[in-house]
């Protein structure tokens, strides 16, 4: 038996199947996934220089 749902990938609104269990996960498909930790970089790297530009 197959516990999978159908998920929208937020970054690139394709259509993925994810086993149930992964749901706990942020879902994405593979290359979505490969590219999230940069991502999470890029938005980190953003919000410190926004935090940086308030101070001045
Ligand atoms: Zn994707």
């Amino acid at each position: 038996m197959s516990d999978s749902m159908h998920i929208v990938c937020p970054h690139c609104q394709s259509i993925n199947r994810v086993p149930a269990n992964k749901l706990a996960e942020k879902p994405n498909c593979g290359p979505c996934k490969m590219m999230a930790p940069q991502f999470e970089q890029a938005a980190t790297l953003l919000i410190s220089c926004a935090i940086l530009e308030e101070s001045a």
